[in-house]
C-alpha cells in the first residue's frame, strides 16, 4: 500500500494484481512476501519487469523500502477491488474489516530482546518508525499497530498521548510484552479507547512467574474483562535447536501449562505454531491443540477431551494415541475453562 501510494504521487497507476494470470498486463511488478511458506511460481520470480521483497524472501536479511516509500501514505483504496470479490462470495465484514475500517501502520519499529525464533532478532532496540499523521486516514474510524515491542521505546508515552488525542479506537495486533509493563504502563493503555482484544504474548515456559507476576498486576490495576485479553502462545520452537526425541513431549507439556495458566486468568490463548510442528512425529497434537484454543467459543466451553472427542476421527485419534504414549499429560486434558478461572486460586495472587 505504501508503494502504490508512492507511484501514484509520481504520477503511475498502480492496480492489485489479484491472480497471476494478470501479469502479463503491466509494465512494472512489485511482489511482497510475509511469510517464508508461501509458494510463488519460480517462473513468475524470473520475469524481468519484476521487482519482489520482503520477511518471506529475505526473513531477517530483507532490505528496507526506501525512506521516501517507507514513510509515505498507504493507498488504502489498493485493496478496493478485491475487498468488492470477496464481499460478493458473502464473506462476513470481520474478515475484511481491517481493509474497510482501520489505518494501520507501525508507531515504533524493532525489539531489544533478540529471541531466535523472531524475525527481529538482529533487532537491539524498540524506535519510533512512524509519526501517526503519516498512516492515519482521517476517514478510517480506527487504529492498528503493528509494533514490535511498543513499550519498549522510550517514547511510549508521548506516542500514545498522541494516538488518544485522535478519539481514535485503536489495537495493537501484534502480542505486547507483558514482561516488562509496569502499572503505568498498563494504566495508560487502558485508559484509552481500546478497540476489541488487547493481544499480550507468552512465548516461553521460563517466563511463567513473570508473567503470573504481570498478570496479577493487570488484574489489580484496570478493571477489564479477561475475556478481552489473548495471549499468544508459540509452541514448537526448541531454543536449543536440535528438535529431538525429548523435546516434543516437554514442548506439548509446556504449552499446556501456559494455557492453564492463562486459563487460570480467564484469558484465552491463541496458538502460534512454529513451522517445525508441521513436521513434528505429533503434528496431530500441535493441530488439536490450536483448533481448540484459537476457537474461543470452543475453549470456552469444552476441555481438550470433550473437544477431541466431538472432532472424532483423526483428533480423537490424535489426543489418544499421545496419551498412550505420554500418560502424565492426562492432567492437562480435562481443565475447562470456567472450572479454572472459578478456581483462581491456582495461579492468582
Ligand atoms: S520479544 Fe517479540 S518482537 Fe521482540 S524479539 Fe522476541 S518475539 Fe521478536
Amino acid at each position: 500500500m505504501k508503494m502504490s501510494g508512492f507511484f501514484k504521487k509520481e504520477g503511475h497507476q498502480t492496480s492489485l494484481v489479484q491472480g497471476y494470470e494478470e501479469i502479463g498486463k503491466f509494465d512494472k511488478l512489485y511482489l511482497s512476501q510475509v511469510f517464508t511458506d508461501t509458494c510463488v511460481p519460480p517462473k513468475v520470480l524470473i520475469l524481468g519487469n519484476l521487482t519482489y521483497g520482503g520477511t518471506g524472501f529475505y526473513y531477517d536479511k530483507a532490505p528496507k523500502l526506501p525512506d521516501e516509500i517507507e514513510h509515505c501514505m498507504p493507498d488504502y483504496g489498493l485493496y478496493d477491488a478485491y475487498i468488492e470479490k470477496i464481499r460478493r462470495y458473502g464473506e462476513s465484514d470481520s474478515v475484511y474489516k481491517f481493509y474497510t475500517d482501520y489505518s494501520i501502520g507501525f508507531l515504533t519499529r524493532g525489539c531489544f530482546r533478540q529471541c531466535s525464533f523472531c524475525v527481529n532478532r538482529n533487532s537491539t532496540r524498540s524506535v519510533p518508525a512512524s509519526p501517526l499523521e503519516e498512516f492515519m486516514d482521517e476517514k478510517r474510524k480506527k487504529l492498528c499497530f503493528l509494533d514490535d515491542n511498543f513499550f519498549a521505546c522510550p517514547e511510549w508515552e508521548s506516542l500514545l498521548d498522541k494516538v488518544m488525542e485522535t478519539g481514535k479506537r485503536y489495537q495493537f495486533r501484534q502480542g505486547l510484552d507483558l514482561r516488562i509493563m509496569q502499572k503505568k504502563h498498563i494504566e495508560k493503555l487502558f485508559s484509552g479507547k481500546l478497540d476489541d482484544k488487547v493481544y499480550f504474548a507468552f512465548d516461553d515456559i521460563r517466563d511463567k512467574d513473570l508473567i503470573i507476576r504481570k498478570l496479577d498486576l493487570l488484574h489489580e490495576t484496570v478493571e477489564v474483562k479477561m475475556k478481552y485479553i489473548r495471549v499468544y502462545v508459540l509452541c514448537g520452537f526448541d531454543r536449543v535447536g536440535k528438535w529431538g526425541n525429548g523435546f516434543w513431549y516437554q514442548d506439548i507439556r509446556d504449552t499446556l501449562e501456559r494455557v492453564k495458566i492463562l486459563m487460570s486468568f480467564g484469558c484465552f490463548p491463541y496458538i502460534m505454531r512454529y513451522e517445525k510442528c508441521w513436521t513434528s512425529p505429533y503434528y496431530g497434537m500441535y493441530t488439536v491443540i490450536s483448533r481448540w484454543c484459537n476457537q474461543p467459543a470452543q475453549f470456552k466451553k469444552k476441555s481438550l477431551r470433550e473437544f477431541c472427542n466431538l472432532q472424532g476421527g483423526s483428533s480423537k485419534r490424535y489426543l489418544d494415541e499421545f496419551e498412550k504414549e505420554y500418560p502424565q499429560i492426562s492432567e492437562y486434558l480435562d481443565m475447562k475453562y470456567d472450572e479454572v478461572v472459578a478456581d483462581g486460586a491456582l495461579y492468582r495472587g
